[in-house]
Formats: structure tokens, sequence, C-alpha cells
């Protein structure tokens, strides 16, 4: 056996050095829940690519903890109160060790026995979900990498379940189309342009002063469509929608569907974890109503990235994605091989995904999750409420969940410079790193954007935001510097 291999695989260098992570990770958790740190050290992206770059050219000794070391701190570091930023939430640790539990046996999932357990257990937690969800027994579906990949397999066993042609084998000639919010996440945009249809297949319904869909203009899209010579396969709801956490009104939705015989998808990569909260899985009401929804675990469910569920009401769509109607109408039960999940996503190889999101739920239970989704509502909720209360502040719209958009707005001030300051506001943020939030454009207006992914922020964290960004905005404007749009 060669030197190298044999050091590569030593099982006692193994253990001091993932002990050694262990560690340092877990004294890190500990000290960001009893003080304040920087949520991250800000580099330009030339800068960052010099240091690893040194870091390959000068590299000196074989301790993967100072490589481990430094990764961690040029992270954005999702465990510190003060990350306000994307819709990512720090993972519960036990997920982060059955992901590296995945990562070590690394078995592909690809056919059944490279993947024996993680497959079995992910039938049981889209049965878990589906149930959340409000989903009878006959409920199935499939974990992807992320609620983009979802969204395109869901619509892909949509097309092939309304489309009066055959698709899948024999291509189209028609022209085939969806409708959804303007608000909508541009994954379905793109969806719709991977399957064919091209611009004109994806019909935006505007949406109201709260970003949700007007549902009241379906109908008059919908005619409009047809005489277009538009075949309408689908509605997609946002549960919720990105930028500002707007939910679609999905009753609605699904009333118009029923009429039209019209597949209804919610994407809900953000919000259907909602479904988990006693309090607020009213918010999502109607979503049991859907043919398919997508739920992303690593956002309102602390689990890691990517781990997404895609649960479909009838189990029997979720073997159409890649498949043909007729095919389905003939084929046995006992032909939809549960098992045999690369028939039925994208991935052929595919990560133990279920693992990491069955370790939350074995370990912590239903009620973890309940409490994790209901506070972070709350803060959300709450920060809504203080924006309100700030003169200096202007919220965008009510929150209806964890997202939270509003921008700073002394008086006398027009848009154009507005955005200016905001955008200048949240970069000198960006590069003193003791926050960590984004901005979004809305209707030609730059807002600050928060999601309170973290479920130790205090409300004195939301404080010293609101307080930051007034100090922060003061000193902009003192300067003297044109501020311009
Ligand atoms: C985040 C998000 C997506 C994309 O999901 P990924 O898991 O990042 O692929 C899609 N839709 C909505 C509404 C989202 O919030």
């Amino acid at each position: 056996m060669k030197d190298s291999i044999q050091k590569a695989y030593d099982p006692e260098t193994f253990r001091r050095e993932g002990r050694a992570l262990v560690d340092f990770l877990a004294d890190s958790l500990q000290s960001s829940l009893k003080e304040d740190h920087t949520v991250l050290e800000w580099r330009e992206p030339d800068s960052q690519y010099d240091h690893w770059e040194k870091d390959w050219r000068e590299r000196a000794d074989d301790d993967p903890m100072d490589l481990f070391r430094d990764v961690f701190r040029y992270c954005v570091r999702l465990q510190e109160r003060k990350y306000m930023g994307h819709q990512i939430s720090p993972p519960a640790p036990v997920s982060a060790l059955a992901g590296f539990l995945g990562d070590f046996m690394n078995n592909g999932m690809g056919v059944y026995e490279m993947g024996a357990p993680a497959t079995a257990i992910e039938r049981l937690v889209i049965q878990i979900v589906a149930r959340q969800m409000g989903f009878s027994a006959e409920a199935d579906g499939v974990l992807t990498s992320g609620g983009t990949l979802a969204n395109l397999t869901a619509l892909l066993a949509a097309r092939s379940v309304k489309a009066d042609e055959k698709v899948w084998t024999e291509g189209s000639k028609k022209q085939y189309a969806l409708l959804v919010s303007e608000e909508a996440h541009y994954c379905v945009d793109r969806a719709v342009r991977i399957m064919g249809w091209g611009g004109a297949g994806i019909i935006k319904a505007p949406a109201n002063d709260r970003f949700q869909m007007r549902t009241e203009l379906l109908p008059e899209l919908y005619r409009q469509a047809r005489s277009d010579g538009k075949e309408v396969i689908a509605v997609v709801g946002s549960a919720c929608s990105t930028a500002t956490g707007s939910f679609d009104d999905l009753e609605a939705i699904a009333d118009f569907c029923e009429l039209h015989d019209l597949w209804f998808h919610i994407d809900g990569a953000h919000g259907a974890a909602l479904a988990f909260s006693q309090q607020y899985r009213s918010v999502i009401k109607g979503l049991e109503r859907a043919d398919s929804v997508a739920m992303d675990f690593h956002k309102m469910l602390v689990t890691p990235s990517v781990t997404t569920a895609l649960v479909f009401k009838d189990g029997r769509h979720s073997f159409q994605t890649f498949a043909q109607k007729a095919q389905y109408l003939f084929e046995e039960d006992s032909d939809r091989e549960w098992y045999n999940l690369a028939k039925r996503t994208f991935e052929c190889t595919k990560l133990m995904l279920s693992v990491r999101a069955y370790s939350i739920l074995r370990t912590h239970g239903l009620s973890f999750l309940d409490d994790y989704v209901t506070t972070a509502v709350d803060l959300g909720i709450r920060f809504g409420e203080m924006i309100v209360e700030n003169p200096e502040m202007e919220l965008c719209t009510p929150p209806e969940c964890n997202i939270v958009c509003f921008r700073y707005r002394p008086s006398g001030k027009e848009n154009m410079e507005l955005n200016a300051l905001n955008e200048r506001i949240r970069r000198q943020i960006l590069e003193e790193g003791r926050f960590y939030i984004v901005k979004t454009q809305l209707r030609g207006i730059v807002w600050l954007r928060c999601t309170l992914t973290n479920p130790f922020t205090r409300e004195e964290d939301l404080a010293d935001l609101l307080s930051t960004i007034e100090k922060t905005g003061r000193k902009i404007l003192a300067e003297g510097v044109p501020v311009r749009g």
C-alpha cells in the first residue's frame, strides 16, 4: 500500500481531526449564543480569490483545521443573532451531523441498493410532510436538491398529466402556458422556458399592493390566453413570494383550478413550512387543495442546504415527471416502484437528503419545528411593528412571515435619492459585518430586506439594527456626497 493512501485514510487522524472540528464549531456556537460577534468579514471577490490562491501556494502543513478555521472566518455565520439576511436558516446541529454522516457513507441513491436506508427514510419524510400539509395517505413525492429543481419537476408532471399531446415522447405543436404572479420566484419562469414554452408560456398576473397575486384577474387572463391560442395547463401559487414574503390566496387559486381543470402547483419553497406551526398554519389555508407543493427544508426547517420536499396530492403523479400520460393510465400499481427514486427525480446520484431532515424529526419532534417556525414568524411580525413605530423608517408591506422589507426614509427626500441612500446603507452594513441584511428592488424602489431565521435573534438586536441604519444613513447624508439614483 502506498504511504499517501494509507495516510489519507488513517482512522486515528480522522478521529483527531473530526473531534477538533466539532469542538471548534461547538465552541463557536456556544460563544455566539452568549455574546455578539461580527456576522461576516467582508472581502471583495478578487481579494477573496487572492487569499485562497496564496493559501494554495504557501500551504505549509497538513493540518486541515487551518483550512477549516479559515473557511469559517470568511463565511457568513448564520449562527450569529445579527444574521438577518437570506432565507436559509442555521441548521439544527443534529442535521449537520446527519449531513456529515451522509458525506462519509456517500451512498449515491441512484438505485435502491446504493442508498437503502436513505431511500426508505425519504418515503417516510415525505409522508410526514404530506400529513403535516393536510394531504391524505394517497400523497407521495420525492426529495430534491432545492426548490428550483422541485418546481421544474412538478411542472413537468403537470404537463404530462394535463397536456393532451404526448409531449414527452413526441414533442408538441401547441403553445402551452401557465399562470403565475408577477412576484413569483424567477425559477418558475426558467422552468417554463426549459420546458420549451418560451416567454409566451408564462402569463404573469399582476400583484396587489401587498404583493399577492390578484386572483380576481385570473378569469380574464385565462380567457385572453385561450383566445390567443394558448393551452393553459397550470396555475402556480406563491407561498410565499421571495422578495416580500407575501402569500397568494391559495383557496381562490384552488377554486379557479377546479373550475377549469387546471393543475395547481404551489411554490412553497419558503412558506409551506408554516404547515408545521399550529399558530400560523392558517396563513397557508388551501395548501392541501394543490396538486403539488414544493417546500424547502433548508429555509424554515433548519436543515442544511439544499433539502427540498416535493409532495403530490395524488401520489401516482409523482411517477409522471419523466413519463407519458398514457403510460401511467396503463401501468399497474406494482410497476410503480417507490424505491426507485432516480426514476422520479432529475438527480441520478443524490445526497442522502432524507437523513438530514429525519434526524431533526426523530430527535426533536414536530413540536420543535413548530416552536422554530412560530418563533421566526413572531419575530418577523414584531419587527414589522417596530418599523411602523419608527418615524424614520418605512415598512414595505406588513410581514406575513419572517421576511421583512423596509427602508430608511428621512423626510423630504425623493425616491431616487432614497434608493441610492438605502443602497449605500446596505453596502456599509455589509462591509462593517456586524449585521447581515440584504436588499431588493420592487416597483422602482430599493428596500432593505431581512429574513429572521436565527431563533436567538432578540428584539434588542432588531432595535440595534434600526438604530445602526439610522446612524449610517445620517452619516452618509452629512458627508454631503451627492446621493443620486
Ligand atoms: C428560495 C426560493 C426558491 C428557490 O429555491 P432553492 O431551494 O434556492 O432552489 C423558489 N421559490 C421561492 C418562493 C423561494 O423562496
